[in-house]
């Protein structure tokens, strides 16, 4: 399905110069001691070569957090930790949420916010998303900040306006000068579904992504900035995606679930 450029966008950092990022959103899947598992299998199966060509972050539940880190810190592995939510507030009265700077002190380093199970799940708004981001800023995390669109949306061929205002409002009034941070596309018809929109497809959106990005924080903020595909990623398709212009890695559910596999889409992406 063709999407209008509505205008021009900046150019991405040569990809040499930047590393591929592989994100596994463990969602509500693993107890604490399977989560540690996983995470020593992963790391096992790593090769320490890798590191300066892929940042790989591991989102397992916050459960599990302090068992990730704790395995990956023993093993001085390069994999990250990253949260899969967290709240807008620093404390308080808040039952049941999680905090940014607590995020911080289970050694995440990256959180998603904004995944379409929340949007659509929890009713959070862009403008929700983008306290939550501010919040993560704040304590030195590096937001996934996710994006995309539902299927009636797609098939009205309305995507790039959903996911620009996505952009725009969950980034809006952020400090991102300097810092990492990732948008992840992730149209919500393929998350989990088996199917994906073409690569031609993901990379004109995430042209429109880095425009928009562009425009509420600057161009140099859209150069650094880490733009993902995400939904029903697997080893036959991932390559497919990073190797167009704009996009800059994958974020990984189920696949994400199982070492081989996660690692199968790590060695497909950097062509290994
Ligand atoms: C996700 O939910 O972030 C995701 C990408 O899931 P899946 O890979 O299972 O489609």
């Amino acid at each position: 399905m063709p999407i209008s450029f509505g205008r021009p966008h900046p150019q991405p950092q040569p990809a040499d110069e930047r590393k591929i990022v592989v994100a596994g959103n463990w969602k509500m899947n693993k107890t604490y001691s399977a989560a540690v598992q996983l995470a020593q299998l992963v790391d096992d199966r790593l090769e320490r070569s890798w590191k300066n060509s892929v940042e790989i972050v591991l989102c397992p539940p916050a459960t599990a957090l302090r068992g990730v880190s704790n395995v990956l810190a023993f093993d001085k592995s390069f994999a990250k930790v990253g949260g899969q939510d967290c709240s807008p507030e620093d404390s308080g009265a808040f039952t049941g949420d999680i905090s940014a700077p607590m995020l911080a002190d289970l050694d995440c380093t990256w959180c998603i916010v904004g995944h379409s199970e929340r949007r659509h799940g929890h009713g959070e708004t862009s403008e929700q998303v983008s306290a939550k981001a501010a919040a993560l800023i704040r304590a030195g995390i590096a937001p996934i900040v996710c994006v995309g669109e539902p299927l009636d949306v797609y098939d009205a061929g309305s995507t790039s306006a959903y996911v620009t205002e996505q952009v725009r409002a969950s980034l809006a009034g952020l400090d991102l000068a300097g810092r990492d941070f990732a948008v992840a596309y992730e149209p919500v018809w393929a998350i989990g579904s088996g199917k994906v929109p073409t690569p031609e497809y993901v990379q004109d959106v995430a042209a429109q992504i880095r425009a928009a990005v562009s425009e509420v924080a600057g161009q140099d903020c859209a150069k650094r900035c880490y733009v993902l595909y995400g939904g029903s990623v697997k080893s036959g398709n991932a390559a497919f995606f990073t190797a167009c212009a704009d996009v800059d890695g994958v974020l990984v559910g189920g696949d994400a679930l199982d070492a081989d596999k996660f690692i199968d889409i790590v060695k497909a992406v950097l062509h290994v």
